[in-house]
């Protein structure tokens, strides 16, 4: 970041620029090309044909098979392939081809009906599974390892018995017990989407649930699901034809495709041609369906890899970050502060109330404190910045603020209070009235905010259309006004962009856009520069000044850059280790840090360093919650510690000018900052 920090401290980064249209990336969208890409795979196109044509004739056998299906001529036995009969006669003179057409309405209806009863059954329950997760998730995990443990054909054949004949019965029997193993597979690939931004981001506007599934998550399990279905596919029509063989599916003389293949099984020594047409079709069908499955599913991924490669790059840092867990449990019991950590800002009314919060790790028997007893407080019109260094525990606080906190992680104390409602008390049901609405969050990758497979456009506009009624025309000049709003150049034809068309600015303009699409009287941004080039980055912080001159609204911004809160704020939280360790305003912050940490961090700032010194940097690391020191946790990285920090449970207290420090020696740090002004 190259900030000229006296000009940003007087809030002048320079004037706004437009955003410059980067040049689109190329990849077509993802589901319009699909049908593009699949038709470049020959063998998948030539399966597909195959299928189709095979089903169509099938299903035409009495209008085009030359004979009955039990038509006999026993004085034209076994004959091979003539004029008069295609593919020649069996054993009792019937004609082998319109056998094989009457016979294949037969089993191919018994694999559809497998295949129906497969995704009747597995699509609802591996979405509930993966998108619900908790004790439904279980309930099936444990479900569906009962299923894949038991031997399908014993059951399928246990069935038959008791169904006489029914080859139906046994078919959708066959399909349940299939369905385990395909639960499983929508159910991680469902777990994968719902862990990208933009199905959070979609919450937090306020979209409801079903319709995130239905939208966002349904068709990026489409592919998984057609690929299971054609494997299904195959394999019924093996078991179905083995059943028939076997004379448990259809009796005979009833024609199916695997009683035909055990007539010639019967004549192998008279007749060997016969097995050719009977077994050539059935292995035929069942490749048919698996090169089906295989050019879906590269079509399928071929798509992610083109339009969502990038999504995939800026999945969310902290859903995947791991914790170490060989720790102690809860030690770290910090107690409360001393002062009352709320200033009072005259003049201006409090939005927001965060008191005592504290975020838990929860794993089997363990509690681990993340953030610890923060509190502070948003006025209206007021940009409050929360800094720190990565991992102080700023996301997770404002992540608790919105209510959507990966699920390891609780609320576990405090309150989070707005208009009077403790929204830490509040249900989901509650809570997601107040997302969109009351408060929005900007996250750091814009890219991942948005879904791959829709236009930008599509999804302001299920935003707006969700918070306030609108007919679909008007929803459309409201995403319009939006866009404008955010002053993204042409906004008509960005909304008809997809997201991978957008430069990193435009797409985090239009992530802007969607958090004000509820009029939020709070606007919660993550770090929402730092993934962006930084002539974009101040173009993006300008937008934010304008929009809250302009709406009025509250703005916790987290950063980890004093450029921005300089730019930006009027007072700011400095985190450190889950807890606060400085609160002021920014003047009183960069005019005098009181404690060692925001000075250290400022000393770093690459603004206040000269181009050809070496940037100065804080020694060691910001430690892992389960490492929290028991005295003050800045303790040995800090040079104006003594013996009494690390054993001291330093709490905030009263520092220069009022502020609030948790410092025993914040008046050395005042002392040294006042020699260097002076
Ligand atoms: P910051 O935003 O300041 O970089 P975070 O708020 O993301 O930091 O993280 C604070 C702490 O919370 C980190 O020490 C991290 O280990 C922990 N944490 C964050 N996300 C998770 C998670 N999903 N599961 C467990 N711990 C997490
Ligand atoms: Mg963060």
């Amino acid at each position: 970041m190259s900030y000229d920090l006296e000009s940003s401290l007087a809030g002048s980064v320079g004037e706004e620029v437009i955003a410059v249209i980067d040049a689109p990336t190329g990849a077509p969208p993802a589901n319009l090309s699909f049908v593009r890409r699949f038709l470049k795979k020959p063998l998948g196109v030539a399966s597909l044909i195959y299928l189709v044509a095979i089903s169509v004739l099938c299903a035409l056998a009495s209008f085009i098979a030359p004979y009955g299906a039990l038509e006999q001529d026993l004085l034209n036995t076994t004959a091979g392939p003539s004029s008069a009969h295609w593919l020649g006669t069996d054993a009792l003179g019937r004609d082998i081809l319109s056998r094989m057409l009457f016979g294949g309405q037969i089993t191919l209806l018994g694999v559809l009906v497998t295949i129906v009863t497969i995704v009747v059954v597995s699509i609802p329950v591996g979405l509930a599974a993966g998108y619900l997760g908790g004790s439904v998730d279980r309930w099936v995990g444990n479900v569906t390892d009962l299923l894949l443990s038991v031997p399908n054909i014993i059951i399928v054949l246990a069935v038959t018995a008791i169904f006489l004949e029914n080859l139906y019965a046994a078919m959708i029997t066959f399909g349940i017990l299939g369905s385990a193993g395909v639960i499983r597979v929508i159910r991680s690939a469902v777990l994968s989407v719902r862990e990208e931004l933009y199905v959070a981001a979609a919450r937090t506007a306020g979209v409801r649930e079903w319709r995130i599934v239905v939208r966002h998550v349904l068709p990026r399990v489409a592919g998984p699901i057609i690929v299971q279905a054609s494997i299904w596919g195959g394999i019924a029509l093996g078991v179905e034809t083995g059943l028939s063989f076997l004379g448990v599916g259809v009796a005979a003389p009833a024609p199916s495709w695997g009683g035909a293949i055990y007539d010639a099984s019967q004549l192998v020594y008279q007749d060997a041609f016969m097995l050719v047409p009977t077994g050539g079709v059935v292995f035929f069908t069942i490749l048919a369906f698996a090169f089906l499955g295989d050019a879906v599913r590269d079509a399928t991924f071929e798509g992610w890899s083109a339009g969502a490669r990038q999504n995939a790059m800026r999945r969310r840092r902290w859903g995947r970050r791991p914790l170490t867990t060989d720790t102690p449990s809860l030690s770290q019991d910090g107690g409360t502060d001393l002062v009352d950590p709320q200033p009072e800002v005259v003049g201006r009314d409090a939005v927001l109330t965060v008191s005592h919060l504290s975020v838990t790790f929860e794993s089997f028997d363990r509690a681990i404190k993340v953030v610890d007893d923060v509190s502070f407080t948003l006025h209206a019109g007021e940009v409050l910045g929360i800094v720190g260094e990565s991992g102080s525990g700023k996301s997770v606080t404002a992540l608790s603020i919105l209510g959507i906190l990966p699920p390891a992680l609780k609320v576990s104390a405090g309150s989070i209070v707005m208009d009077g409602v403790d929204l830490k008390g509040l249900s989901e049901k509650q809570m997601a009235a107040h997302r969109g609405t009351d408060i929005a969050i900007v996250f750091q990758e814009p890219m991942s905010c948005l879904d791959p497979s829709f236009t930008v456009g599509s999804q302001v506009a299920e935003v707006v259309r969700r918070h306030e009624g609108l007919s679909r025309r008007a929803a459309k000049s409201r995403v319009i006004e939006l866009f404008e709003q955010v002053r993204l150049p042409g906004a008509t034809m960005v909304a008809k962009r997809f997201p991978h068309e957008l430069s990193g600015g435009m797409a985090q303009r239009v992530c802007i856009a969607l958090a004000l699409a509820g009029r939020p009287k709070i606007l919660v941004a993550d770090e929402p520069t730092t993934a962006l080039d930084v002539t974009v980055q101040s173009e993006i912080l300008g937008l934010l000044r304008t929009l809250q001159a302009e709406t009025g609204m509250s703005i916790l911004l987290v950063t980890h850059d004093w450029g921005v809160v300089a730019d930006l704020c009027d007072r700011a939280v400095v985190m450190y280790a889950g807890y606060i360790v400085e609160q002021a305003t920014v003047e009183q912050l960069f005019l005098r840090p009181n404690h060692p940490y925001t000075r250290g961090l400022q000393l770093c700032n690459p603004a206040l360093v000269g181009e050809a010194e070496k940037l100065p940097s804080i020694p060691g690391s910001v430690p892992a919650p389960h490492n929290w020191p028991s005295g003050c946790r800045f303790f040995d990285r800090c040079s104006f510690a003594t013996a009494e920090c690390a054993t001291t449970e330093v709490r905030l207290s009263r520092g220069d000018d009022d502020r609030l420090v948790r410092c025993l020696h914040w008046r050395d740090v005042v002392a040294l900052s006042t020699e260097r002004t002076s």
